[in-house]
């Protein structure tokens, strides 16, 4: 049984990796051979709106997936029957889109920050005085890892913030001091089964993600969290894995973004869950039972990003799982991660710090 997947980055590679002891097959489509994914599946190369590839890659497989957000919505929807999509359609234009994806967590009463369309800059003075400062401007469309915005913090910074984003539709939205940030992940079957993640508590550095731990958090924000992401599950009769990102200040959980996939504070679910997020993506599109989502331990997850350190010093630490996505060394490029995992919170937390300023000396997290 083949799973078509569109985009064959780390994500796809670990869906891949995932999925061989289940006895699937993997055909990619990707603009190039020399993908993390392509190292491990075949691979169909071309555009990722090319309909007649989309075509080719949707004919040969059971159903078709996606590991990147920004796969064309328009292009998918021209398969028509062909094959099935999953996660569905309508769950990507959304999180395609912050102010479509603000309106849906409006929609089913998940808390998110104030916010406005920015189509000019008469519009954008008008978001400051409704929303206020500081505030941050986002590109609507195809942000990732920080990139595609700003934070304006006075009147004075508004002009260059908007030069700096050009010409595409923006977002305004407040600046939230946040104490610290959390992701839930979970998986919806077709046929309606839900099982979520515990939550995770994750640290950014200059826009992307460094440090993951899980389980982490007061039981109370765990269960609001699950709650929230159940109804968007549900809502979207949702068939995958989907993720939400939150703020959390002075206890309050604020929506910060979606994704319709397999998520990057997901990783340490392949050594420290009964079941990983690849594999309860994979059992959710294919309609087949969920695994179990309990944790194994206490989990901590390093993203190894820009240089990707040498294998002999990762593998001297004891029980430390290393994965190598097989990518060249770029600066701000996510190569690679690892993950340890301890019996206690304590002892995860100590050994990750510990680690993180060997291997990232130069990022500062609180
Ligand atoms: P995003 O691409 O929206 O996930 O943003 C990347 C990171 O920038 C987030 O994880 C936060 O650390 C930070 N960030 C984004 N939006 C805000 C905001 N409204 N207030 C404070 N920090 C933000």
């Amino acid at each position: 049984m083949t799973v078509g997947v569109v985009g064959a980055g780390q994500l796809g590679r670990m869906l891949a990796l995932a999925g061989y002891p289940l006895g699937l097959d993997f055909l990619f489509l990707d603009r190039s051979e020399q993908t993390p994914g392509g190292q491990v599946a075949p691979i169909l190369c071309g555009d990722f709106a090319d309909r007649a590839l989309l075509r080719r890659l949707a004919a040969r497989s059971e159903v078709v997936t996606f590991d990147w957000e920004n796969v064309s919505v328009e292009a998918l929807r021209a398969l028509g029957g062909a094959t099935r999509i999953r996660p569905p359609i309508a769950a990507l234009a959304a999180a395609q889109d912050r102010v479509t994806e603000k309106r849906l967590f409006e929609r089913l009463g998940i808390p998110t920050t104030r916010w406005s369309p920015v189509g000019s800059a008469r519009e954008l003075a008008r978001a400051v005085r409704r929303v206020g400062l500081p505030g941050v401007l986002k590109t609507r469309r195809l942000g990732y890892d920080g990139k595609g915005q700003a934070v304006v913090r006075t009147m004075g910074e508004l002009q260059s913030a908007f030069t700096e984003l050009g010409a595409v539709p923006l977002i305004y939205e407040e600046f939230v001091p946040f104490d610290f940030e959390v992701s839930i992940i979970g998986a919806r079957s077709p046929r309606g089964e839900i099982a979520v993640y515990p939550l995770n508590r994750n640290a950014h550095w200059q826009g992307i993600l460094r440090l993951t731990r899980a389980p982490c958090g007061p039981p109370q924000l765990q269960r609001r969290a699950a709650a929230y992401l159940r109804r968007a599950l549900s809502h979207l009769r949702y068939a995958g894995v989907l993720t939400i990102e939150f703020f959390v200040r002075r206890g309050r959980l604020i929506a910060n973004e979606m994704a319709p996939r397999v998520h990057n504070s997901g990783h340490w679910t392949i050594e420290g869950a009964a079941t990983s997020q690849f594999e309860n993506h994979l059992r959710a599109i294919l309609d087949l039972p969920l695994g179990s989502t309990r944790a194994l331990g206490h989990s901590a997850m390093i993203n190894l990003i820009g240089r990707m350190p040498a294998r002999e010093q990762l593998l001297e630490h004891t029980a430390l799982h290393v994965h190598d996505y097989g990518k060249q060394a770029r600066p701000g490029r996510k190569l690679g991660h690892c993950t340890l995992i301890e019996r206690s919170a304590r002892a995860r937390d100590a050994r990750a710090w510990q680690l993180l300023a060997e291997l990232a000396p130069e990022i500062r997290i609180p």
